[in-house]
């Protein structure tokens, strides 16, 4: 398999993707409050969740909220 990555047990759509894969984008969420102090401050805005959604059957794959994961989205 081409498409294998090294990735083990991560949930995969019916294209065989999971969220490490480079086609698969992350759909950021944002809390109210927090999108206003992005607009307001613009400073560390942590998304709610993330979803990750592949673009080829529009499953989505996986919703992320673990905050090691946000951390990575400031
Ligand atoms: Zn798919």
């Amino acid at each position: 398999m081409a498409d294998n990555q090294g990735s083990t047990d991560l949930p995969r759509c019916q294209c065989g993707f999971d969220r490490t894969h480079g086609l698969v984008r992350p759909e950021r969420h944002y809390s109210t409050l927090a999108m206003m102090m992005w607009i307001v401050g613009g400073a560390g805005t942590r998304p709610k969740s993330v979803d990750y959604r592949c673009p080829r059957c529009n499953t989505l794959i996986e919703t992320v909220t673990d905050r090691a994961e946000m951390l990575k989205f400031c």
